[in-house]
């Protein structure tokens, strides 16, 4: 899950507020305080990127929630602090927004109008429609026929994959920039590949007890959009390891990247995953795939 802290949208109060009305008020989001993590996970979490920006109008200030992502995410608009504010509907507010589009989550006015307005917002996100109905569908093999099929670890295994994102995923140990092919038809939603390789990066964080969540940051990944609105997660890439770009479709067997070892992992692998979103969290599925037996918890 994503976080976006907010820096404050502070204001004078009504009068300033009808000045403002029908102009965007540009809140300063480059210094935005900050942009905390998604809990401790193994595997991959994050995914949103969702941007609030406030306007202000005649009938209060609009918290829109702007969704860069070529997929629907899900955002959950909520107050890191507020003095005389009042928002409707309340908060924490969620709203799921199309792709590439724009929803107003809440509008924000004064409790006591001869009071100033302040609040500070928190908008958390995740990738997928929460409506979604996944379908029973056969996988195909992410890699290509001539690689050798190892799996370090499979459903429930236990070293990472003890959490609902990745209760379902498989780990094959294949060695970094190991082709990496699209399991099923989709849309690419989301690539991260510019971290570095962990072991390169930062091995003595990566073995200790260090936060499993700034490792995940640094996990190379891309998300495809599934036309039922699962998504399939193919992480540890190389850097610069993604080949499809966002917004594409791609076709089962396609070539989207290369394997790597990058955020959490202790060794060159891929691991693939199909998610859904189950409401404000990603919720791993298990899967059928030609070729592998992953029933059996590692
Ligand atoms: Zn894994």
């Amino acid at each position: 899950m994503h976080r976006l802290a907010v820096s404050r949208a502070r204001h004078l109060g009504l009068r300033a507020t009808l000045l403002l009305a029908s102009a965007v008020v540009a809140l300063d989001l480059a210094s935005l305080a900050a942009v905390k993590a998604a809990p401790p996970a193994a595997g991959v979490a994050d995914s949103g990127a969702a941007r609030v920006r406030i306007e202000a109008t005649d009938d209060g200030y609009h918290a829109w929630a702007d969704n860069p992502l070529p997929g629907p995410i899900e955002v959950r608009l909520r107050y890191r602090q507020r003095h005389n504010t009042v928002a409707s509907p309340a908060l924490p507010a969620r709203a799921t927004i199309p792709t590439d589009g724009s929803t107003v989550v809440a509008v924000f006015r004064a409790a006591d109008p001869s009071g100033a307005v302040d609040f500070d917002l928190i908008l958390d996100s995740v990738p997928g429609n929460p409506s979604a109905q996944p379908r029973d569908v056969t996988y195909l093999l992410p890699l290509t026929k001539d690689t050798p099929i190892a799996i370090d670890q499979g459903f429930a295994g236990s070293f990472s994959h003890d959490d609902d994102e990745n209760r379902y995923a498989i780990d094959f140990a294949v060695p970094v920039g190991t082709a990496v092919l699209a399991a099923r038809d989709g849309v690419v939603m989301q690539v991260i590949d510019h971290h570095l390789d962990a072991l390169r990066n930062n091995p003595a964080q990566h073995r200790g007890a260090g936060p499993a969540d700034k490792l995940l940051r640094n996990t190379n990944h891309i998300r495809i959009l599934h036309d039922d609105g699962s998504m399939a997660v193919y992480a540890h890439l190389q850097q610069g390891g993604a080949v499809a770009k966002p917004g594409q479709r791609v076709r089962t067997g396609q070539h989207i990247g290369w394997s790597g070892n990058t955020g959490f992992s202790t060794g060159p692998h891929l691991h693939f995953a199909v998610q859904v979103n189950r409401g404000m969290r990603l919720v791993s599925l298990p899967f059928r795939m030609e070729g592998v037996e992953a029933e059996t918890p590692h």
